[in-house]
């Protein structure tokens, strides 16, 4: 994936809230362009493969069980700059902290669930964006 691009995923507490509209507006008015794009659930051994680099946390297993416990929608993001310019608009992992009109502020409900992914660097979103998506459906 091209460095202008991040992957995220708007996870299974908001797909179940209804806010998949609400957030996929919020990320298209910011100026990202949608450039691939499912709804799919995580296996466990997805889930587990996916955030492998948390699996020393205490979190670790209450994180796979989340993120398998209902369908997702996963997407790769086109902006200039948009792994940081994405990570501003979701907000903080912890929405009690995240800044006032991010996603995180709207829909988040706790530090572990919390509405969406952002990939933290160009190298993971290219990776997670592989992880999801074929190259013939990265547009
Ligand atoms: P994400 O990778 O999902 O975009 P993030 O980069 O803001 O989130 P990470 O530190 O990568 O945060 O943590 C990955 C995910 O693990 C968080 O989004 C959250 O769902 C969960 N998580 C992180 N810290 C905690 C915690 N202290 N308790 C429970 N879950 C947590
Ligand atoms: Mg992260």
């Amino acid at each position: 994936m091209a460095t202008n691009r991040t992957l995220t995923m708007i996870k299974p507490d908001a797909v179940k809230a209804g806010h998949i509209g609400g957030i996929l507006n919020q990320i298209n008015e910011a100026g990202f362009r949608i450039v691939a794009m499912k709804m799919t659930q995580l296996t466990q051994a997805g889930a587990e493969a996916f955030y492998a680099v948390h699996k020393e946390r205490p979190f670790f297993g209450e994180l796979v069980e989340f993120m398998t416990s209902g369908p997702i929608v996963a997407a790769i993001l086109e902006k200039d700059n948009a792994v940081a310019d994405f990570r501003t608009l979701i907000g903080a992992t912890n929405p009690a902290e995240a800044a006032e009109g991010t996603i995180r502020a709207k829909y988040a409900k706790s530090i572990g669930e919390n509405a969406v992914h952002g990939s933290d660097s160009d190298e993971n979103a290219e990776i997670e964006g592989n992880f999801h998506f074929g190259g013939v459906e990265q547009f």
